[in-house]
């Protein structure tokens, strides 16, 4: 096995109604965007939420056997070996 990092990314969208008073439609929606501010609908949006996007990236970590700096196939040398010391990373790490 070997170590990754992975960065989700997930767009989340919720909709929903809820009954307000108020003098005006001004007033209702600033009524309704307190209370989306202030956390009194948090339950409500999760009730009502679907994913309508989601990205997952993937990245390679390494530590280097020579001088155990941590580093990732992103910052590995053209030579695919550690940046700081130039220790090649050994085959078994490497994904061909
Ligand atoms: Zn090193």
């Amino acid at each position: 096995m070997k170590n990754f990092t992975v960065r989700l990314n997930i767009s989340i969208e919720s909709n929903f109604d809820v009954e307000i008073e108020a003098d005006s439609h001004e007033e209702a929606e600033q009524i309704a965007k307190d209370m989306i501010w202030d956390d009194e609908l948090t339950g409500d949006i999760t009730a009502n939420s679907e994913i309508t996007d989601e990205r997952y990236d993937a990245t390679q970590e390494f530590v280097c056997s020579n001088c155990n700096h941590h580093f990732t196939e992103r910052q590995m040398t053209d030579k695919e070996a550690c940046p700081k010391c130039d220790t090649p990373i050994p085959d078994n790490e490497l994904l061909y």
